[in-house]
């Protein structure tokens, strides 16, 4: 099964934000950098599309 679950999100230049939550019908968050996470700073939305 796959879990769905509301996504909160301040990046208010995305394509997909809308009134503080992520509106994408699927999410994909990656380890950036090295590839591997140690903190949060390490995650980042793959997801993110820039606003037009
Ligand atoms: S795709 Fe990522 S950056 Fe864009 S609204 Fe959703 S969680 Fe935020």
């Amino acid at each position: 099964m796959v879990p769905k679950m509301e996504v909160k999100c301040s990046v208010d230049t995305c394509h997909y934000w809308k009134s503080k939550y992520c509106h994408a019908d699927d999410l994909e968050v990656n380890p950036t950098g090295d590839m591997v996470a140690h903190s949060s700073d390490g995650t980042c939305c793959t997801t993110f599309r820039p606003k037009k």
